[in-house]
């Protein structure tokens, strides 16, 4: 039997706890695209001093920026399509939380902070398995490329194209997202559609004038109880009416409505057949307007045969430390893993820390969880051909 030398670098759980804590010390909400860059600048360091190359792309519309790390050619044995691991960098959490409901703390087994769970402890775990592949001698057989995101918790409306153009370079893609349910993670999503409806009717005085006015909102409160009987828990179809909004003073017949609409899919066949149906609404009441606009903007993330096949060799690397990988049942969350995966592209999901409370006051990561998880990505990385 082999023994480890005694000076073998080990992942270490401290060591990786240390680092996730530097990560959520910065806090980087979505829309502050100053704090955000506070975080990308710290991880694009982190990359510089590994040796990695970087490209880093400024942010449009109020985000932060997008940073591309790649390995050198020479750090693997294999050429060609490499692996895309993607995170995001950006928390829901306003900034101000790590003093307040998420302080940094560890209780037991758990460890509390803005974005621990979502995602920072994952694109922590991905940095530190390539470093301890580095500092072990090793080489990755592909190339691989890191990709931050700066705005997924908002739906990554300036990264998709980028994340998209990466995924059609590349063999695979790991996504660092939190973990699930103890030794899960995570092989399909549903797709993701936003839809808006306004309505427009005619104002009128509610007391003297009643029978000229045309209610937007009664005509929007038919419509809402349509929508909402199109959820099918069977087919896997969810449609919440999220948002609403309309009138002007409680004595006006209201001329105008908006609600907003938010669609879960489990396939692509259903995405085209739910949009097709919001987008040819027609109104239920008479002498009223409706308009609809709309799309899906996450596509289904199915588990296809090459997921099935990546995902197995996930199970075999979690089998060299005694556990046993299994997958969660389709969830109704996005990620950016629906972008790869509708391409085409082997997706493995769900990569990070196991822990719960994702985007909640109590948002935390299992100390237990930290070395099973950087070992499973460190492997990936390292055998993945
Ligand atoms: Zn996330």
């Amino acid at each position: 039997m082999a023994t480890l030398a005694t000076n073998e670098p080990k992942i270490d759980a401290d060591d990786v706890l240390a680092g996730i804590v530097e990560w959520v010390s910065i806090e980087s909400p979505s829309h502050d695209a100053r704090s955000v860059n506070k975080v990308v600048d710290h991880v694009e360091g982190q990359f510089r001093d590994l040796g990695l190359k970087l490209d880093r792309t400024p942010g449009v519309d109020g985000f932060g920026d997008i940073l591309e790390c790649k390995t050198p050619p020479e750090w693997s044995t294999g050429e060609g399509k490499g692996i895309l691991v993607l995170a995001h960098l950006d928390t829901v959490h306003p900034i101000g939380m790590i003093e307040k409901d998420l302080k940094v703390r560890r209780e037991g087994d758990s460890i509390f902070g803005p974005g621990i769970y979502d995602m920072k402890a994952g694109g922590y775990i991905a940095y530190y398995a390539l470093r301890h592949l580095i500092r072990q001698g090793k080489k990755t057989r592909l190339p691989v490329t890191f990709l931050f995101i700066p705005e997924e918790e908002v739906g990554s409306p300036t990264s998709r194209a980028r994340i998209e153009e990466a995924a059609r370079g590349h063999k695979y893609a790991l996504v660092m997202e939190p973990g699930r349910d103890g030794d899960k993670v995570v092989t399909s999503r549903k797709g993701v559609g936003r839809f808006t409806l306004k309505v427009k009717g005619a104002a009128s005085h509610a007391g003297v004038r009643h029978e000229d006015g045309r209610s937007a909102i009664a005509e929007m409160a038919r419509q809402i109880v349509r929508i909402e009987a199109k959820t099918d828990y069977a087919r896997g179809i969810t449609c919440n009416v999220g948002l609403v909004t309309g009138g002007t003073g409680i004595n006006v017949v209201p001329a105008e409505c908006t609600a907003e609409v938010d669609l879960r899919v489990p396939s692509q066949q259903l995405a085209e057949e739910m949009t097709h149906w919001f987008l040819n609404l027609e109104p239920i009441g008479k002498e009223v307007e409706l308009t609809v606009i709309g799309e899906m903007n996450r596509p289904p993330y199915q588990k296809d045969a090459g997921i099935a096949a990546l995902f197995e060799k996930a199970q075999t690397i979690y089998r060299e430390i005694g556990k046993e990988l299994a997958d969660v049942p389709l969830t109704g969350g996005g990620s950016d893993g629906n972008f790869t995966a509708a391409l085409g592209i082997p997706t493995l999901d769900g990569l990070g820390a196991d822990g719960k409370g994702a985007h909640a006051a109590y948002e935390q990561i299992y100390y237990s969880s930290l070395v099973p998880r950087t070992y499973l990505c460190t492997r990936l990385l390292e055998t993945l051909e």
